[in-house]
């Protein structure tokens, strides 16, 4: 009971209040929504929809502490305040989709952006390019911020966690294997847009001089696309396993529950 009180007083209060938020994106089925229904209520959902964005409140569960909470003990005002973030689950299909990397353009409060994958999906080679797709498109939307800015410093760096979900199934591939399918999947959404891009350049002018630099993700050059090229634009690009259900129970999510304490 106190659980479901709980959740229903931080529903109607969500949205308003300005917290650090996490913005949940990800291809349809990764298990966004069951995610937000675990992180708010500590159970999984039976029946879910996610086509429209939806915003709600929770705690960083126990024993996952906030790093700006660190020095601070269990029952200081400012230790339970600094639990209280967002969750902002967005739809993962269709045209939807560019309501993630638009609300990456003007993204206030967001601590970071959790990219919730189907480990088991990845295997598979149509899985594995929407995912591809999805994610390159988030981290140049990162990256044109980045660059885009007015400041000096750069704007706040927002980091990225690739929870790679559903490893409960046998056929999910492990986090690292996870990460070097998409480094190379990503690799090859960069080729293609640039090459059609040049194509697209080519018959508007009849030469092939178009700027490419700046829909070009990460180091320039022949070598391939690594996560770690993130860091420049200050993004840090973590891949951790976890599951958000087990059967009909709640599975293991812990290392995203801590991943996310450490940019609250
Ligand atoms: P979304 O489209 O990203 O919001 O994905 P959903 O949360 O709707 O999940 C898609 C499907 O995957 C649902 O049937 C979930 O029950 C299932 N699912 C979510 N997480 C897991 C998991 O950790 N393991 C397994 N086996 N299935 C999961």
């Amino acid at each position: 009971l106190p659980i479901l009180l709980h959740s229903f007083l931080y529903r109607k209060a969500a949205t308003a209040t300005g917290l650090p938020t996490f913005l949940l994106v990800g291809p349809s089925g990764g298990g966004k929504t069951a995610f937000t229904t675990l992180t708010e209520r500590g159970t999984v959902p039976t029946t879910h929809t996610s086509t429209a964005p939806l915003q709600i409140e929770a705690l960083l569960p126990d024993p996952h502490v906030p790093a700006s909470s660190h020095y601070r003990s269990p029952g200081d005002p400012a230790f339970e305040r600094s639990r209280r973030f967002i969750i902002h689950d967005t739809p993962g299909h269709g045209k939807l989709r560019n309501y993630a990397t638009s609300t990456l353009a003007d993204p206030k409060n967001v601590r970071g952006i959790v990219f919730v994958v189907d480990a088991a999906a990845i295997d598979e080679e149509a899985g594995l390019n929407e995912a591809a797709e999805y994610l390159h498109d988030v981290l140049l939307s990162l990256q044109k911020r980045y660059t885009n800015a007015k400041t000096s410093k750069g704007p706040k760096e927002i980091p990225v966690l690739i929870a790679a979900n559903k490893m409960d199934l046998f056929t999910a591939l492990p986090a690292s294997a996870v990460k070097t399918k998409l480094e190379k999947a990503i690799s090859a959404v960069r080729n293609n847009r640039a090459k059609a891009l040049r194509d697209a350049g080519a018959k508007l002018t009849g030469e092939d001089d178009v700027d490419e630099e700046k829909e070009w993700l990460g180091e320039g050059g022949e070598g391939s696309f690594e996560f770690d090229q993130m860091r420049e634009i200050g993004t840090t690009v973590d891949v951790i396993g976890g599951n958000v259900s087990q059967g009909k129970n709640a599975g293991d999510v812990a290392g995203w529950w801590s991943w996310m304490g450490e940019h609250l």
